[in-house]
């Protein structure tokens, strides 16, 4: 076979079964646990106002760098949009539009897209789930949202998470950490990284998050956020924390973690997967954003969540050699050496009963479709010949075990196989 012409974008990929069936199986449970909570699902566009995206931070590296942005059509007055790099500022833009009742409990799933340089675990379209609580500032909204994202970890069956948590304080606290910082990293540039240096000067918090060698002394010697926390701050961090103690929660407190986006405010966390390679290992993470929604125009609202990167959660489940229990397979593959009305007419039946049913196309030799039965991993093969059609019967046969067959009365398969497939 020739290479096609086309491929997919750099840093896409198109996801075929069973890892679409294992990426389902994540979505639908994140929903059903989530549902458990009272969270209802919100879906929004793909693409926003790049306002939207921009009141993120212009210094946030998924905003000035990273963004697919483009203009529509509109030849007067043309919108300015961009693909969501992530969701918590389309769903503060949707709580500023629609103001809802708070507080309003919403979880997610989709893609997002951001121009990264690919590489294992990281891509340019991935996909998120995620949860946000709109309108309290009650630490209990905090200990809510991390202990939903670990309880869901642990559901999927991932044993290996850390869960790593901070405080960033509020602005007041923030704002006298960032100048602190700033001052000690200034005095300390010689030893920092070339990009280190040029982020310091627009961001010195995002120094902290350098995982390049060379700037990591630096970091731990580097003052530490918790000490900076006003009384308020580091009330509501202690009562995060003494939460997930009684919620039996393990943690541990990562006092530089101030994760990429500019906008989170106090409680900051991660979910690390140890057992996939140091760079990508991050398969989770949210945080407090009190004052994003007002920056989108809406009234002041706290608001804390959380996403998960469902690509790297189902890296991390291999790593841990998770297995998926999901009913995925074909229960029965109908043989038609007649001509192909019988198959059609009786797919068409056993389909409407739930049975999963495939057949031949092509008008294929019985060896050949036989073959095909085999490969399709079917428990059963319905067999009709023209004996059988002439008899108005069916031949079951189990492809598994001994190949043992029987005649059924054509008008009955239906019901026994559900039978049949109910004792299994
Ligand atoms: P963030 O929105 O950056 O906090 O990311 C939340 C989660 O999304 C991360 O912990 C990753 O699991 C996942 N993620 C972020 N960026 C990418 C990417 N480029 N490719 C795949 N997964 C990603």
């Amino acid at each position: 076979m020739g290479k096609s012409h086309f491929q997919s974008p750099r840093g896409t990929r198109d996801i075929v079964s069973p890892e679409s069936d294992y990426i389902k199986f994540l979505v639908d449970t994140f929903a059903e646990h989530l549902s458990t909570a009272a969270y209802g699902q919100i879906v929004s566009p793909i693409f926003e106002d790049v306002g939207v995206f921009q009141r993120i931070g212009e210094n946030t590296e998924i905003v000035s760098k990273e963004m697919f942005d483009f203009y529509d059509k509109d030849v007067k007055d043309p919108q300015h949009l961009a693909l969501r790099p992530e969701l918590t500022a389309s769903i503060c833009r949707a709580f500023a539009q629609h103001r809802p009742i708070t507080p309003w409990k919403v979880w997610y799933s989709g893609p997002q897209f951001r121009y990264e340089k690919p590489q294992a675990g990281r891509y340019r379209q991935f996909l998120q789930v995620g949860a946000e609580v709109l309108g309290t500032s009650d630490p209990g909204a905090d200990i809510e949202i991390i202990s939903l994202a670990w309880a869901f970890f642990q559901r999927i069956g991932l044993r290996n998470t850390q869960l790593l948590i901070n405080s960033l304080g509020d602005p007041e606290s923030r704002n006298r950490y960032n100048d602190e910082l700033a001052k000690y990293l200034d005095d300390r540039k010689q030893e920092l990284s070339e990009q280190s240096i040029v982020t310091l000067k627009t961001n010195p918090l995002r120094v902290l998050d350098s995982k390049r060698e060379k700037d990591q002394e630096v970091i731990d010697e580097a003052p530490v956020m918790e000490s900076f926390l006003n009384e308020e701050s580091a009330q509501h961090f202690k009562e995060v924390k003494d939460g997930l103690e009684v919620l039996g929660v393990p943690f541990k407190i990562s006092p530089r973690l101030v994760r990429g986006l500019d906008y989170y405010t106090r409680t900051t966390f991660e979910f690390i997967s140890p057992s996939l390679d140091t760079a990508q290992n991050a398969i989770g993470g949210g945080g407090r954003y009190d004052g994003l929604v007002e920056a989108l125009g809406g009234p002041e609202t706290e608001g804390i969540g959380f996403a998960v990167g469902i690509d790297r959660t189902l890296l991390a489940c291999e790593a841990e050699k998770v297995v998926f229990d999901l009913d995925i397979g074909t229960d029965v593959f109908v043989v038609d050496t007649t001509g192909g009305r019988e198959a059609l007419l009786l797919s068409h039946e056993l389909r409407q009963l739930a049975i999963k049913t495939d057949r031949s196309f092509g008008g294929r030799s019985m060896k050949g479709q036989m073959k095909a039965a085999d490969r399709s991993g079917a428990r059963y093969a319905i067999i009709i010949g023209t004996d059988e059609l002439e008899e108005n019967q069916v031949t079951l046969r189990d492809l598994r075990g001994e190949g043992q067959q029987t005649l059924v009365p054509r008008d009955m398969i239906g019901k026994n196989l559900l039978t049949i497939l109910q004792e299994k």
